[in-house]
């Protein structure tokens, strides 16, 4: 169903706004409750990152939707020619545990903003903030406009064997494979926002007191359960133990001598991603942490010297608080790790110098990034946000979001004063006279 009345949609948006900001220290107690999400980081990168997009949507909604006039063809002359933002229709989005508000509800606001329906599967693992979101939307919305269906895989797998206009989907790269051939069986075109191994080279130029402080947040954040963190460090050979001393000394400063007890740390989500974590650690090296409690669900910020690529921990994505360090001495080995994984979602170089910058736009091909930070090119709603290959299909974020949800509809309208005959048969000459025109322009 199309959502056609674009005041309908601000209005029900703005009543969305006052509920979610009435309702901010609800979401950060349920991520708390289901994640031990530090209250700081809930709210930066899911309460008010999501009523900072929804603000923005509000406010630009109407130049959004609006036709874009387009230059026309001289062939077609006279004619005005439009691009009309058509939304999709039916669409369906799934979405994952480790951001569970930020990743449900934005693309729920953006789809909906762009005149769709939607059906919103949030995840089964962070149950509180599930209900919440259910509750909350379900307090805005019509159940024929946003509807939010609780459940796990099952549930996900019968909403998959329905015919949809679009599919959203956040998760993993294994689930991704099943949604887009669901999507596939009825040509239901998809966003896949996926995950990676995101590699982070530190170079022989860069500022190493910088680049641990903001390597460690990024990595640290979420108890490193980010699709953006970085996954994996490249570290020139020349800086490695002066940029090691950095990055411990920055974890104590963060986490204390002891993180288990730092309200600032987070934990893993379940038994099942603790277990496969502490299976990454068995027989390495560890420099830094490595401090386990199973009944608490934690790990320590932990460093790893990793020298071979067959380690288990360099074959997947981590996504959690361990951080593989791998000395390079020169770039074609930063390459050959590189370009040995599957395209990922996000990279990071720390350097100060310009062709070191440049050889990394132009060398490697990844979802976004940054040079000399991690994951804040996640927070400029500029950006469109999204992966390559393996990492993804599709992009969002900002007016990338409104683009995502709609179809461009390209009409050409045709003024009837001048009708000229060239193009109709019988062609005779016409051709000969077409070139000449041709030739002319
Ligand atoms: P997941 O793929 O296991 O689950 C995501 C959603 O899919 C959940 O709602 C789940 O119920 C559903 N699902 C699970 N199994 C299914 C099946 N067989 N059929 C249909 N649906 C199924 O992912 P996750 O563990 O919740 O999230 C972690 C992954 O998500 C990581 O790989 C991470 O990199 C990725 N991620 C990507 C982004 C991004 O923006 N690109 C953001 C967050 C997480």
């Amino acid at each position: 169903m199309e959502i056609t009345n674009l005041q309908h949609r601000k209005k029900k948006l703005t009543q969305l706004l006052s509920v979610l900001q009435r309702e901010e220290d609800a979401c950060c107690k349920a991520l708390y409750e289901d994640c031990k999400k530090p209250e700081f980081e809930a709210y930066i990168s899911e309460v008010n990152y999501v009523i900072g997009e929804l603000k923005n949507t509000i406010k630009n909604l109407s130049s959004w939707s609006k036709p874009k006039k387009v230059w026309s063809s001289i062939i077609n002359f006279p004619s005005s020619d439009y691009i009309y933002n058509q939304p999709y229709g039916k669409v369906l989005i799934i979405s994952p545990w480790n951001y569970p508000y930020q990743l449900a509800i934005y693309p729920v606001i953006a789809a909906y903003a762009a005149g769709n329906s939607v059906v919103l599967k949030p995840s089964e693992l962070t149950p509180e903030t599930s209900d919440l979101i259910k509750k909350l939307l379900e307090e805005v919305f019509e159940s024929n406009e946003v509807k939010v269906i609780l459940g796990g895989a099952e549930v996900s797998t019968k909403l998959l064997a329905q015919k949809w206009d679009y599919i959203f989907f956040t998760g993993s790269v294994a689930v991704g494979k099943i949604v887009a051939k669901a999507a596939a069986e009825n040509l239901t075109p998809v966003t896949l926002e996926l995950g990676g191994k995101n590699p982070c080279i530190i170079d022989e130029t860069a500022n190493l007191e910088i680049a641990a402080r903001r390597i460690a947040w990024g990595k640290f954040f979420n108890a490193g359960q980010t699709c953006i963190a970085p996954d994996y460090l490249l570290v020139h050979e020349s800086v490695k133990e002066k940029f090691i001393h950095q990055l411990k000394l920055v974890i104590t400063k963060n986490y204390g001598d002891n993180p288990i007890q730092s309200p600032d740390f987070a934990r893993i989500i379940n038994l099942k991603n603790w277990d496969r974590l502490h299976n990454f650690l068995l027989n390495q090296e560890i420099i830094h942490g490595g401090e386990i409690d199973k009944s608490n669900l934690y790990i320590s910020p932990t460093l790893l010297n990793t020298t071979s690529l067959k380690e288990d921990v360099m074959k997947e994505e981590i996504f959690g608080p361990i951080l593989p360090i791998i000395a390079y001495s020169n770039l074609s080995e930063v390459e050959e790790i590189i370009f040995n994984l599957d395209k990922p979602l996000s990279a990071y170089l720390f350097t100060t110098s310009d062709k070191a910058k440049k050889y990394f736009t132009n060398t490697f091909s990844f979802g976004g990034g940054c040079i000399n930070d991690t994951m804040v090119h996640f927070t400029n709603n500029n950006l469109p946000f999204g992966g390559i290959g393996n990492s993804g299909i599709g992009a969002y974020h900002g007016k990338y979001s409104f683009d995502t949800f709609v179809h461009k509809k390209a009409v050409v309208h045709r003024a009837n004063w001048l009708d000229i005959a060239l193009k109709y048969p019988p062609y005779k000459d016409n051709l000969k006279l077409l070139k000449k025109v041709l030739k002319w322009m």
